[in-house]
């Protein structure tokens, strides 16, 4: 656990959150600013700061966030999502520990617009 990382805490019960799934690898949870009338985060029981640093040590988790996001979708009967990383700051992320937005709910465009 990082102690200045806000999902490590959020994953430690120190802050709350609305849980939507959690296994020994995976936790993931409502977004607080949710873009879509689904928006979760799917983060990694161990802090990893972004995608730059996945490696052949800790990639197993990326595998589990992904099954984990399969099973969510699944039960919750989404038929369409996206999942999303944002790495780096020009890409949009604002929290130092991954994670995988998962979107669902609406009709959503893609293209050069969608960057913004
Ligand atoms: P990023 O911008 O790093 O890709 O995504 C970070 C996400 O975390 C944002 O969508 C933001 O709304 C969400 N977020 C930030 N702080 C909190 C929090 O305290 N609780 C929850 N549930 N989500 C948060
Ligand atoms: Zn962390």
């Amino acid at each position: 656990m990082n102690q200045d990382c806000l999902f490590c805490k959020i994953i430690a019960g120190e802050i709350p959150s609305a849980k939507v799934y959690e296994d020994d690898f995976v936790y993931a949870f409502k977004d607080i600013e949710p873009i879509a009338p689904v928006h979760y985060l799917f983060v990694p029981k161990t802090h990893i700061c972004c995608a730059k640093k996945i490696n052949a040590e800790n990639s197993s988790y990326i595998a589990k966030i992904f099954e984990a996001i399969a099973k969510v979708s699944e039960s919750e009967n989404l038929e369409s999502y996206r999942v999303i990383n944002n790495c780096g700051e020009d890409a949009g992320q604002s929290v130092m520990h991954l994670h995988f937005h998962v979107v669902a709910g609406k009709k959503m465009g893609w293209g050069k617009q969608s960057l913004g």
